[in-house]
């Protein structure tokens, strides 16, 4: 397996520091509001990284953050008159329940911050004590010139960045490129007791001190969205690595923007879309599919064409998953035959292509074309003259690898349309067995003006949307 480090600029072979272990972290949302288009892309791509990781028998220990303190979060909470803590416990909740509708699966932990205080206020006293951070007037800054690794991950330059920045308006700082671990309280903010005075911390170092708690202090992969190369990831950098004097990460993975006319998708623009409006008239699995359509790094632009697109895709996956469990029920009895055992065998070329495009760094979009071709090869190849048996085995594989990227094409959305027509087919149905032809017509036609096209079978009835 290979992937991409943004750390070496470079594909490198997945090496685990424990055998067979993965320890990785993410980048959790602020939980201001619902989570939008833009935030989905890191749970479906990492998620998906995950499974495939699982699939290839690693014990992955998945640990995603939610960060609950935040000026967003606060003023949201002076807006609606409520405590900071209700806005975040609304979010997180809806943040899960999105999360879920994506069919991402629950992260071994997801901590937030407002429940590790103790350790973070550690953390930053550690690196008060060794020299790497300074307090003025209850402002604890971190000292990014104490830091010789300092821009590592960016690739930028402490020099540079201090020509690049503004006069400095904040005096107290020893550097404009030093930033803030611990801020001193003001008045309609939450706030806890330090050293340094009652306040909260800054937004990098929580993950610094969740990635250590939970996971150690060095882990196998963190991953975000590239908007956090710079500064986060590389403050958390310099946080981990001063504090605890070891390498803090192995692999940084970092996932392309979701666009809007060219510019990324986010809430300070306003040109965002929650994920929950648009799960409305598109169903989640179709908006995970088109997110799988791109390969993760590169930057994909969201229109309704191309979700479209990406539902009719899905749509194809489906409809061949659903007639090869017609054929599992209707199919030929007894041993699978010698021609069908070649055929199984030349089918595991899908697999191992499958296989390859996802261990060249994830690239979930020819991982979809592999399984493009089996369906392809699937519908030429299985007919209602098989065998159940042999139905049974390329529907598992079908359906395994779409699983390894979190697809359930087995799960009918079954939107109320579908329900009405299977209720229209078993009312015709019904009527031919009386003989009631004008009846059974009259609903055949019913159907067909609502594009819906039905077949009888031998072994049954089958439709399908034209
Ligand atoms: P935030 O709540 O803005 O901190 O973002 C949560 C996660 O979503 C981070 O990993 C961000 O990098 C990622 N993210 C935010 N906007 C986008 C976008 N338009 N496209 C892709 N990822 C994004
Ligand atoms: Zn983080």
């Amino acid at each position: 397996m290979r992937l991409y480090n943004t750390l070496t600029r470079k594909k490198e072979d997945f090496v685990p520091l424990e055998e067979n272990k993965v320890k990785m972290y993410v980048c959790g949302p602020t939980v201001y509001d619902y989570i939008h288009i833009g935030n989905a892309r890191p749970y479906v791509i990492f998620d998906t990284i995950r499974r495939y990781m699982e699939y290839k028998g690693y014990e992955v220990n998945y640990v995603q953050n939610f960060t609950d303190v935040d000026d967003k979060i606060i003023k949201r909470a002076n807006e609606e008159n409520v405590s900071a803590k209700d806005i975040a416990d609304r979010f997180v909740k809806e943040a899960i329940k999105d999360a879920e509708g994506l069919n991402v699966e629950a992260a071994t932990k997801n901590p937030r911050v407002t429940e590790e205080m103790p350790h973070i206020i550690e953390m930053i006293q550690t690196l008060v004590q060794k020299g790497f951070a300074y307090e003025v007037n209850g402002t604890v800054y971190f000292d990014t010139k104490s830091f010789k690794d300092y821009g590592k991950l960016s690739g930028k330059n402490i020099d540079d960045l201090e020509a690049g920045a503004r006069i400095e308006v904040d005096k107290e700082k020893k550097s404009p490129v030093d930033f803030v671990l611990w801020k001193p309280f003001k008045p309609g903010e939450p706030k806890w007791d330090s050293p340094w005075g009652e306040g909260r911390p800054g937004w990098h170092i929580e993950c610094s001190v969740m990635a250590k708690i939970y996971l150690g202090d060095t882990i196998d992969i963190h991953a975000g969205g590239e908007d956090l190369i710079f500064p986060h990831h590389e403050n958390e950098i310099a946080q981990s690595e001063a504090a605890n004097g070891k390498p803090f990460s192995k692999y940084w993975l970092h996932n392309g923007f979701i666009n809007v006319d060219n510019e990324k998708m986010s809430k300070s623009k306003g040109n965002f879309f929650t994920l929950r409006e648009i799960a409305k008239v598109i169903p989640y699995d179709v908006i995970r599919f088109f997110i799988l359509n791109g390969h993760y790094r590169s930057p994909i632009n969201f229109s309704r064409d191309l979700m479209e697109a990406a539902g009719n895709g899905l749509d194809r996956i489906k409809n061949c998953v659903k007639d090869l469990s017609f054929i599992t029920l209707n199919g030929k009895d007894g041993d699978i035959t010698q021609d069908e055992k070649n055929l199984i065998d030349e089918a595991v070329k899908f697999k191992n292509k499958f296989e390859e495009s996802m261990d060249d760094d994830f690239n979930t979009a020819d991982a979809v074309s592999s399984i493009f071709d089996f369906v392809k090869f699937a519908n030429k190849n299985v007919t209602e003259s098989s065998t159940k048996l042999f139905a049974e085995s390329i529907l598992s594989k079908i359906v395994e690898l779409c699983r390894i990227l979190g697809v359930e094409p087995l799960k009918e959305n079954k939107d109320s349309e579908a329900e009405e027509i299977e209720a229209l087919i078993a009312e015709r149905q019904e009527a031919r067995k009386n003989k009631d032809w004008a009846a059974a017509d009259k609903i055949r036609d019913e159907l067909a003006e609502r594009g819906i096209v039905i077949e009888d079978t031998s072994a049954g009835v089958r439709w399908s949307r034209k």
